[in-house]
């Protein structure tokens, strides 16, 4: 193996005697700067719809960062306890009945119904409760836009 990459990709390679130069690549002009490697940590990132918005929203610090580790589906339930053999039991700790894997906590567990139930019915809409991933995402940017307007109608 070494001799097929010595006589292929090495002899290829001429080696100069002059000085060697840096260059940035994701700078202008190749110079390096801070910002643009902080840019540079950036390049090729992918978004989550709607991980922007609980940072947008009237809620405290915690229940943010919460709401942002459930988008990432990194909340640590019976389930994934059970995944990583930190528990024996992935039952759900609400109802004893299913499996506790977020959407079954979050949407379709009998308690969380009924949270959600008596958390809508205060907002005039008992039947916008969550049914799925996507709902729950459009309940919290519907949450964080009518932030938006309350700061707007303020300033
Ligand atoms: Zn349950």
């Amino acid at each position: 193996m070494w001799n097929v990459l010595q006589e292929t990709a090495l002899t290829t390679v001429e080696l100069q005697q002059t000085t060697d130069i840096f260059s940035w690549r994701w700078g202008t002009n190749g110079a390096f700067s801070s910002s643009s490697a902080y840019k540079a940590m950036f390049i090729g990132e992918t978004s989550i719809p709607g991980a922007k918005e609980p940072w947008k929203t009237r809620a405290p610090n915690n229940c943010r960062f919460f709401f942002w580790t459930l988008l990432h589906g990194r909340c640590w339930t019976a389930a994934r306890l059970q995944k990583h053999e930190l528990q024996d039991s992935n039952l759900c700790a609400l109802c004893s009945q299913e499996c506790e894997h977020l959407d079954h906590l979050f949407m379709s567990c009998v308690y969380s119904r009924e949270i959600w139930f008596k958390v809508m019915r205060r907002w005039s809409s008992p039947n916008m409760a969550p049914t799925s991933h996507d709902r729950l995402l459009r309940l919290v940017a519907t949450c964080a836009q009518a932030r938006c307007q309350e700061d707007a109608q303020v300033f």
